[in-house]
């Protein structure tokens, strides 16, 4: 089911009609307190919709709690909207001068905004600092999903899922971690149970509107045996377990016989598809070529392989294999270059993952917080407002107690205001010699000014050029350059994961569906946060759609996602989440209508940075490309984010923090 396909009697097996809907049709509507409180009682989730009216500091003011529609949620962005599309000041009236004077005013509370009030305090402990985001939580992309069933906590990351990075920790970004107490491979020791799932393995599924008929593959075999790559980011297809070999594996799939051939060829063959080339021109080659390519036109694939490896890139680059380098596939460990022989060093036109992944003496830096790096995000929330949040280790923040009405107190020196998006940005006078910036933003129908004497902008690039205008013209386009990716991480609270078990899997791949992937949520303990244990707690399953469009370069795709994103209802997520989950694990006695208990879906149509990708990019030389010139300080105006670095990890965003605030310092 790809589109709004509505038939009441499916609809009715689905669960359409269940309790979650109900509330999810308050979507969008503005309902009080009240509402919060009924609907709390009914089901232990709220819905999006039943907070939306409340202030940050009203009684019940709660965001993790939420579920229907998050991620970038309703409402978040219509004001953005509406000063790109020239709407906001026809309607906002004349700014309220709230007085409001701050040494920083950091713009966007994700994990570089809050890192950026964190270096700034570091050097000026007395400093007073406002941090304004247009959402009504903190963390930006690091967001925190919570679910309740029968009154146990169930963690989901929103957004940003693990420490992990394709580069070394610099320094800094490994200092702020380290002062914050995180010690990644010592909680990933501790906390993660990798046996929980031990007898459990990876399945494909394939669906009848791409390949002819529904029919789960279970046992399928590791993609790479042993792959350091897949094991780091989490998508190892092998759970230690003997897997049968290819040969078996299609002989069960509804796949034409030459695409069973050619896929056992691309899986095991070891064949040297570039003989007497160079490596170095072999990778300059692969880094000019898809991965799709690679394997039509290199490989010699029948064309009815790639239905079968089209989405394999969409979690990490958010768009299929028709759009990223096969270069990257190489690094990434995606099959058919086994042959070519290829040495894991940076070469001329090494693309972006392999030149990352080859950094030596990389430390691994992997953990998942069971709500991602959310609790990087109230770690750092907690030490810039002590007595927000409780506790002060790294391990109990996962079940700390946050009081979002201590975030904007008039005496705290810290301040995080949410639901404030800002609008305007300007020196005070010439920006060679100004001693102070303006800052306006608006939150509901009103626009309000601060004063401060700089500021770090740690919102998205493409945002900039519309609250700064006085910022050069090559510099916005700069900082218009990038198309941020869209994705979907949407969480499901099962009853239990009976049906998993019986199947014998925990991941399943869809090639063709709505969601591309799904999988049961790593089983963490940590502090007093506990995993479900057995198949018949509740667990939450994750699933990931990337709204792509085969076929155009991937800044097109990237903005066509974006738009779909905006134009989908939740209702239509909905429907796609019990459709699928009723075909999958249907075999295994799932029945969607009973036993799904929430849903939300965490929608970011401005997703990852844009990270620069060799078939559509020109071969900038460091120090020229649009990041770069996006990200120079002007005045007393400073710019961080992973945009700024065109990289869409935590580090990036940690270094972009610390390189904004020395800049704004020196100035
Ligand atoms: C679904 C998803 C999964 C990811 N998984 C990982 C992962 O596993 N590991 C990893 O390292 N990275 C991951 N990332 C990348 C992630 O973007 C970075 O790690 C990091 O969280 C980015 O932080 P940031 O502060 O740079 O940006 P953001 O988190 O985007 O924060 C910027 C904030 O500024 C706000 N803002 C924008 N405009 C305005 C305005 N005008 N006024 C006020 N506020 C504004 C935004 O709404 C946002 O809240 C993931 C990203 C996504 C979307």
């Amino acid at each position: 089911m790809q589109k709004d396909d509505r038939n009441p009697a499916r609809d009715r097996e689905l669960g359409m009609d269940r309790p979650i809907t109900r509330r999810d049709f308050l979507n969008g509507m503005a309902v009080g307190v009240g509402g919060v409180v009924a609907s709390s009682l009914i089901s232990g989730f709220a819905s999006a919709a039943d907070q939306s009216n409340l202030a940050q500091n009203a009684p019940g003011y709660y965001p993790p709690a939420l579920t229907g529609m998050r991620g970038s949620h309703d409402g978040a962005f219509k004001i953005a909207h509406d000063l790109r599309d020239g709407k906001f000041w026809k309607t906002a009236g004349t700014p309220i001068v709230t007085n409001e004077s701050y040494d920083l005013v950091v713009v966007g509370g994700g994990l570089s905004g809050l890192a950026a009030a964190y270096f700034y305090r570091a050097k000026n402990p007395f400093a007073r600092i406002l941090i304004l985001d247009n959402h009504d939580d903190f963390g930006g992309h690091a967001k925190r999903n919570e679910f309740r069933s029968g009154g146990k906590l169930m963690l989901a990351n929103g957004g940003t899922w693990a420490i992990e990075s394709p580069f070394p920790y610099s320094k800094e970004a490994l200092g702020l971690m380290t002062d914050l107490g995180i010690d990644p491979a010592a909680l990933e020791a501790k906390c993660h149970d990798r046996k929980i799932y031990r007898d459990l393995g990876a399945a494909c599924f394939f669906d009848k509107e791409t390949f002819g008929a529904d029919r789960l593959v279970t046992s399928e075999p590791p993609l790479v045996p042993g792959s350091p790559f897949a094991a780091n980011i989490g998508l190892s297809k092998t759970n230690g377990k003997a897997r049968p070999s290819w040969a078996e594996f299609l002989a069960k799939a509804p796949l034409s016989e030459d695409a069973r051939r050619d896929i056992a060829r691309i899986e095991e063959a070891r064949v040297d598809y570039m003989p007497g080339v160079s490596q170095t021109e072999k990778k300059d080659r692969l880094s000019r070529m898809s991965y799709k390519g690679f394997l039509l036109n290199v490989v010699k694939a029948h064309p009815d392989v790639v239905p079968f490896y089209q989405s394999e890139t969409h979690d990490l680059y958010g768009v299929g294999i028709d759009a990223v380098p096969a270069l990257d596939c190489w690094a990434i460990e995606l099959p058919g270059f086994q042959g070519l022989n290829l040495d894991r060093v940076p070469g001329p036109r090494i693309s972006f993952t392999a030149l990352g992944f080859v950094t030596p003496a990389q430390a691994p830096y992997f953990f998942h917080y069971p709500d991602g790096n959310a609790s990087i995000a109230r770690m750092l929330v907690r030490t810039l407002i002590p007595g927000a949040i409780s506790g002060h280790t790294a391990e109990d923040i996962v079940t700390a107690s946050v009081d979002y009405s201590k975030l904007d107190a008039e005496n705290s020196p810290i301040r995080i205001r949410l639901n404030s998006t800002v609008v305007g940005v300007k020196h005070v006078g010439d920006h060679t010699s100004a001693k102070e910036v303006e800052i306006t933003y608006g939150s509901g129908k009103q626009a309000f000014t601060v004063r401060a004497k700089g500021t770090v902008l740690a919102c998205w690039n493409m945002v900039i050029p519309y609250l700064c205008l006085e910022l050069p013209d090559k510099q916005k386009e700069a900082l218009h350059y990038g198309v941020k990716v869209p994705l979907v991480y949407t969480v499901v609270a099962l009853q239990n994961w009976t049906a998993f078990q019986k199947l014998g899997i925990d991941r399943i791949t869809c090639p063709g569906m709505y969601h591309t992937r799904m999988q049961l949520d790593s089983s963490v303990n940590i502090g007093e946060y506990k995993s479900s244990k057995s198949p018949d707690e509740p667990v939450l399953l994750r699933m990931t759609r990337t709204p792509c469009m085969p076929g155009s370069s991937a800044r097109d795709q990237q903005r066509a996602g974006h738009y779909e994103l905006l134009a989908t209802p939740f209702e239509m997520f909905e429907r796609n989440v019990r459709d699928q989950l009723g075909r999958v694990l249907g075999p295994g006695g799932f029945d969607p209508a009973r036993d799904i208990e929430g849903i939300t879906v965490n929608r970011w149509p401005h997703g990852y940075a844009y990270e620069y990708n060799p078939l559509w990019d020109p071969d900038w030389p460091i120090g020229e490309r649009p990041c770069d010139i996006a990200r120079q300080r002007f005045g007393r105006i400073t710019i961080a984010n992973s945009d700024a670095a065109a990289a869409a990890y935590t580090d990036q965003a940690f270094d972009q923090a610390y390189r904004a605030v020395q800049e704004l310092l020196a100035s």
